[in-house]
């Protein structure tokens, strides 16, 4: 028979199952048509028992084995039971590879994850290259599903069940030499090599266990610590989650209960799981989040016609706290930076920065101490502009005044050749006014990274009315480049997530005003999933920042946006939050909160209100909903996907929602719109002033993801 998705060969007794033939995408999935190849392919097999000496799964496609199961047939999912179905589908085709009574071998050379790890487990043996690109893992949590192929049933048997369940519940990939040492993989070879060797391990070369594997299978085997190992897990996966996650505690559910039950029962159990948890809400938002960050990953802005200028070599203007990280990250992706400041010591700083950030990595076994010396090194420090006249890219991070980032672009437009980018991470400033100190706007845009670089990974492109397309194509790219993720803005106060920030901050310290306790509202958002409550995330961001940014919104939006005067009286008695030690929290010499700081809740006076969580999760998030929508109005960003990845990415809104918006949208937007309008007429007719775009959408009984 002849395929068209898999290449099937058999050559000298062994049969080759080849993925990723005729496939034009850069990552191969196991899409239905695939599945169906795949199961006629192994009843060949079976058929040609007699005629093999063994059957080996590689790949033909460069970088990848297989990338999972198609995302797009786990999203067409409808029901249970249509999941349950879909499900077992997969687990019989591997079950017939698992039984197949002439040795298997499965050869990964790039990227093996879900599906086609959950394939190589079915096999006798797993041999992988030592391609830097191949990474193997099951990530389906993150997607908030369970493994549905058998990959809960058979991680265990081959790795012991403390390392399946750290795999699993994780999500996290393993390269070559980490899935060697845990037992993953029987052998690593050079990529070239890779499919010769397989034939050798016909032999039956089942994997000898190494004294800790002995020691882990042991503990699993026995009753009792395989109690203790479910429970340290299951207490871990809720101090990591929170609690907010369903998959990891269905996933544990799942394997504690078959531990000890025979193949074809306890696969029915993960078919079902997998069938419960993929049409669920929860699973529904983070598959949104995946298909927003896959078209993130192509940039979808106007159009450019000349050539795009390519970014080789970089420099960071300022050595702060944000330039320190710009000049790490140049260095990081071998950009050798320069990175200009006007004091030595704030050069001793930037550098600082950059070594911590790489010292990370080499803790974490990320980069080798040579790779790390090498490009530390690769920062120039200095106090001139020598050296520009070769740079391709710049960023600026000096301090936020207009006007002396205006005198340094025009300073710095003379030193640096015609085609190369200028940029500002100016936080609040127009980027529009800043253009016109340079003669040649057209280059020129507002970088706007996150504070720390290393962490966060979104990047504002800000754009204004004279840049050229190939500008923000260039940069839109490069933000790729370096891993970051990238959203195109229009200029404006706050540009995108600041402005929706700001009205949860300012109110916030309305109900603090109000009475109500600081505690209560910080757990109150920390229960809707924020990585921190308001208060908390005042005193990270600084206290005094968030009042200049505060005042630059209140000046562009006017009443809508007027704060609160509470951080402002904290900033008059010197507390500006982590940084100064006392903010509303206090905190101890590492920068840890050790407890609320009674003296600025003394500026709160004696008032207490009680107010039930959910009211105040409304009073904070639904100014979030209303702000977005003027901002969609105002064309700031075009589609609901870009504000929703600016707060995933920016300020770390919980995923599980899959974003403001379609948080917005489930809700329904006309009771949001309803709880607007009540809280304008009962709370502040300024603040709460709905927006015009959201009444026009629930008049037409749309959602925002229908725009
Ligand atoms: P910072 O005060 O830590 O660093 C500013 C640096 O700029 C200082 O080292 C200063 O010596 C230097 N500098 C001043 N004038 C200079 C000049 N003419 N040439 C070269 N260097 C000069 O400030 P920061 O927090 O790193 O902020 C820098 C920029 O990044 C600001 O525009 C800020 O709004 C923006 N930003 C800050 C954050 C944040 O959380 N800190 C987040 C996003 C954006």
């Amino acid at each position: 028979m002849s395929y068209e998705r898999i290449k099937f060969e058999i050559e000298n007794k062994v049969a080759y199952v080849g993925f990723g033939y005729n496939c034009d995408k850069s990552m191969t999935v196991l899409d239905e048509q695939t599945l169906t190849e795949l199961r006629d392919i192994v009843e060949e097999c079976h058929q040609k028992k007699k005629e093999l000496d063994g059957v080996v799964f590689h790949s033909l496609k460069k970088n990848c084995f297989l990338a999972g199961a198609d995302i797009n047939l786990i999203a067409s999912l409808k029901t249970e039971n249509e999941g349950a179905h879909g499900a077992e589908q997969g687990q019989n085709i591997f079950n017939r590879i698992e039984d197949l009574p002439v040795p298997t071998v499965v050869c990964i050379d790039g990227v093996c994850l879900g599906g086609g790890m959950e394939l190589s487990l079915s096999c006798n043996t797993i041999v992988c290259s030592d391609n830097p690109k191949t990474s193997m893992g099951l990530p389906e949590v993150k997607l908030g599903l369970i493994p549905g192929f058998g990959g809960t049933y058979r991680m265990p048997r081959r790795v012991g069940l403390p390392t399946a369940l750290d795999l699993i519940l994780t999500g996290k990939g393993l390269d070559s030499r980490k899935a060697k040492k845990v037992g993953l993989v029987d052998e690593v070879y050079p990529k070239e090599n890779l499919v010769k060797m397989a034939p050798k391990h016909f032999g039956g070369s089942k994997k000898k266990q190494g004294f800790k594997d002995t020691i882990e299978h042991l503990a699993s085997d026995n009753f009792l610590s395989r109690k203790i190992i479910f429970q340290k897990a299951r207490e871990n996966v809720l101090k990591q989650t929170k609690g907010f996650y369903q998959a990891p505690l269905k996933i544990l559910d799942v394997m504690e209960a078959g531990m000890m039950k025979g193949r074809s029962s306890y696969l029915a159990s993960e078919a079902q799981a997998f069938g419960e948890l993929c049409v669920g809400e929860q699973s529904k938002n983070l598959q949104h989040l995946f298909f927003l960050m896959e078209s993130s990953k192509k940039y979808n802005g106007p159009q450019s016609e000349g050539e795009l200028p390519v970014l080789k070599r970089g420099a960071a203007l300022g050595a702060g706290t944000m330039g320190g990280g710009i000049a790490w990250l140049m260095a990081e992706s071998d950009m050798a930076p320069l990175m200009k400041d006007i004091g030595p010591e704030a050069l001793d700083l930037g550098l600082k920065q950059s070594s911590s950030n790489f010292m990370g990595k080499v803790v974490r076994k990320k980069m080798t101490y040579d790779e790390f010396e090498r490009k530390q090194r690769s920062i120039t420090p200095q106090l001139d502009y020598s050296g520009f006249n070769k740079v391709d890219l710049v960023i600026e991070a000096v301090v936020e005044n207009m006007d002396i980032k205006k005198s340094v672009f025009a300073e710095t437009e003379k030193h640096v050749p015609e085609t190369c980018l200028l940029t500002s991470n100016t936080s609040s400033l127009s980027v529009e006014d800043m253009s016109t100190a340079l003669e040649k706007p057209s280059r020129f845009a507002g970088l706007h990274f996150f504070n720390p670089v290393h962490r966060m990974p979104l990047v504002e492109i800000i754009t204004h009315s004279k840049i050229a397309p190939e500008t923000i194509e260039a940069l839109y790219n490069w933000c790729l480049k370096v891993k970051k993720t990238p959203v195109v803005v229009g200029d404006g106060p706050g540009f995108l997530v600041n402005r929706i920030l700001m009205p949860y901050l300012n109110e916030a310290g309305y109900l603090l005003i109000e009475g109500v306790p600081m505690k209560e509202l910080d757990e109150a958002c920390l229960n809707f999933g924020m990585p921190m409550g308001p208060c908390r995330l005042l005193d990270e961001i600084g206290i005094d920042v968030a009042v200049k940014v505060a005042k630059i919104i209140h000046a562009g939006l006017g009443d809508r946006a007027e704060s609160s005067d509470l951080s402002q009286q904290m900033v008059d008695k010197g507390f500006l939050g982590k940084k100064s030690g006392k903010g509303f929290y206090i905190y101890d010499e590492k920068g840890k909160p050790t407890g609320p700081n009674e003296e600025a809740l003394a500026i709160l006076g004696s008032a207490r209100k009680k107010m039930s969580e959910t009211d105040i999760q409304m009073r904070v998030f639904l100014p979030m909903i209303n702000e977005a929508s003027y901002i969609l109005d105002d064309g700031i960003v075009k589609k609901p996907s870009d504000v929703d990845l600016g707060l995933i990415f920016g300020i770390g809104f919980p995923p599980f929602r899959g974003g403001l918006l379609r948080y917005a949208d489930g809700e329904g937007l006309e009771r949001i719109y309803k709880a607007i309008e009540k809280f304008a007429s009962e709370v502040s007719a300024n603040r709460y002033a709905p927006s015009p775009f959201l009444k026009k959408l629930v008049d037409d009984k749309k959602k925002f993801y229908d725009l």
